[in-house]
C-alpha cells in the first residue's frame, strides 16, 4: 500500500513548493550535469510528443497531457516514476542522480517511455483495484476466522500487498513492450536505450521481487523491436 499511497500523492502541489521543475526550465546547479540537461530537454519533448499521440491512439477520454519533471533535491535516490496530478494530469518525474546514470540519450528516452507506457495503459488504477480487491479479499477471510477489528484490518494490509505484487511483473513487461514503441516512435534506439538494465541491480527469479528479470524484459524488447525491424 505504501507505494500506492505515495504515487497517487505526488501532486502538483508538490511543484508550487519548488519540489520539482519542468524539464525545460532546469537549469541543474551541478555543472557537471549541465550537458545532460539539454539531452534531456531534447529527448523530454520528442518523447513526450511520441507518448501523447501512442496515448491518444491508444486510449478513450484518458488525460494525455504527460509533464515531464525534475525533482530538485539532488539527493534523491536514483528513481523514475509515473504519477497522476488531483485532475488526472500525468507526469513523468525523474531525480537528477537517475539522470546522471543514463549513459546516453536512448537510455534516457528508454526509461521515459516505458514510464509514459505505464500511464497509457492505466497501472494506477489497475494497481489500486488489484489493492482494493486483495484487501476486501484478506479482510473476509480474517473475518470469517472470527478475527478482531485489529485482526482485520491488519489482514486487508497483506491483501492489499499480495493484490499490488501479484500484478506487478506483468505491468512493468507491459510498460517494457509499449515503451519500446514509444523510444522508437521518439527517433530514439531501444535496443542501445535497454542497455540501461544493465545498470540496475537485476532481481532475478525472486518471487517477491517487484520486477521481473532483466533477462524477461530484455526478451519482450527484442521481440518488440524486431516487429518494428529494428535488430542489434
Ligand atoms: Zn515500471
Amino acid at each position: 500500500m505504501r507505494r500506492i499511497t505515495l504515487l497517487l500523492v505526488v501532486s502538483l502541489s508538490a511543484c508550487d513548493t519548488g519540489a520539482f521543475v519542468t524539464a525545460d526550465d532546469w537549469v541543474p546547479t551541478n555543472p557537471s550535469l549541465r550537458d545532460s540537461a539539454q539531452t534531456f530537454q531534447q529527448v523530454s519533448r520528442a518523447v513526450g510528443a511520441a507518448a501523447r499521440a501512442e496515448c491518444r491512439r491508444q486510449t478513450k477520454g484518458q488525460n494525455c497531457n504527460f509533464g515531464i519533471l525534475i525533482e530538485l533535491d539532488p539527493f534523491a535516490e536514483p528513481n523514475a516514476f509515473q504519477t497522476l496530478d488531483e485532475n488526472g494530469r500525468p507526469f513523468i518525474i525523474f531525480t537528477q542522480s537517475m539522470i546522471k546514470s543514463t549513459q546516453n540519450a536512448d537510455e534516457m528516452a528508454f526509461v521515459m517511455g516505458h514510464e509514459a507506457a505505464h500511464h497509457i495503459l492505466g497501472h494506477i488504477a489497475r494497481q489500486v483495484k488489484n489493492a482494493e480487491e486483495g484487501a476486501r479479499i484478506f479482510g473476509e477471510l480474517a473475518e470469517a476466522r472470527g478475527e478482531d477489528a485489529a485482526g482485520i484490518e491488519k489482514a486487508q494490509e497483506l491483501g492489499a500487498e499480495v493484490g499490488i505484487q501479484s500484478y506487478t511483473k506483468d505491468f512493468e513487461l507491459e510498460a517494457d513492450q509499449m515503451g519500446t514503441q514509444i523510444t522508437y516512435s521518439a527517433g530514439y534506439n531501444p535496443l542501445v536505450g535497454m542497455a540501461y538494465f544493465n545498470r540496475i541491480p537485476d532481481p532475478g527469479d525472486r518471487f517477491l521481487a517487484s520486477h521481473p528479470p532483466h533477462a524477461k524484459r530484455i526478451e519482450v524488447v527484442l521481440n518488440t523491436a524486431g516487429q518494428l525491424g529494428l535488430t542489434q
